[in-house]
């Protein structure tokens, strides 16, 4: 059934944070056309993709997901390269471009989905940064996800599942582990957000 067949529905803006690599564009491209493509590079083409799920109460909700072109570790690292230079002259016009990319992406979100690679705790780290940047700079509101992607590679763990339940839950956060090329969990994720979001209509 299309959208305009439902009597109730709502929109969403998802944005996916989380370091080059981890997974976020096959974890889209899984949700959104069921595919897991290995030769995909670092854009997979589009930026912006949507996608309705009708939940069993009948209500429709339409993501519309933001996926970073690439520009994640450029974001991130631009912060940090601020933070450490304050007395470099171009200190300032660092920071002003990087407060004008990142805050777009996220502005107007009701959910950001940070994603991490389970078997690099470096990804974890930027993960728990791209938090404290939201906790800092973002929509008060936002619903912020944990999740574990490439959970089928779990010979080669190095992020261990209780760590990042107990982060998630000292900061009020749904997690969940997922595998973009098996599958597993993708449906359960945009449906555990589905439960949390606030209701505006289409
Ligand atoms: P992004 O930079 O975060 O968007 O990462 P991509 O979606 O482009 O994926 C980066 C690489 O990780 C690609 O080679 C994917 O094939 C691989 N990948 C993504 N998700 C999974 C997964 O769940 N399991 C495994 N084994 N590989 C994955
Ligand atoms: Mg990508």
């Amino acid at each position: 059934a299309g959208l305009s067949d439902l009597t109730r529905g709502f929109r969403v803006k998802l944005v996916l944070l989380g370091d080059s690599g981890v997974g976020k564009s096959c974890i889209v491209l899984r949700f959104v056309r069921g595919q897991f493509d290995t030769t995909s590079k670092v854009t997979v083409g589009a930026s912006f993709l949507s996608q309705t799920m009708v939940l069993q109460d009948a209500t429709a909700v339409k993501f519309e997901i933001w996926d970073t072109a690439g520009q994640e570790r450029y974001m991130a690292d631009l912060k940090l390269h601020v933070q450490w230079s304050f007395d470099c002259v171009h200190a300032d016009h660092r920071r002003i471009r990087y407060a004008a990319l990142a805050p777009l992406y996220y502005r107007g979100a009701a959910v950001a989905v940070i994603v991490y690679d389970i078997t690099n705790p470096e990804s974890f780290s930027k993960a728990r940064f791209w938090v404290k940047e939201l906790q800092k700079h973002g929509n008060p509101n936002i619903i912020m996800v944990l999740v574990g992607n490439k959970a089928d590679l779990h010979e080669y763990r190095e992020v261990s599942i209780q760590d990042a339940i107990d982060y998630a839950e000292k900061n009020g956060m749904f997690f969940i582990e997922t595998s973009a090329k098996t599958s597993d969990n993708i449906h359960e994720l945009f449906e555990e957000i589905a439960k949390r979001l606030p209701r505006r209509p289409i």
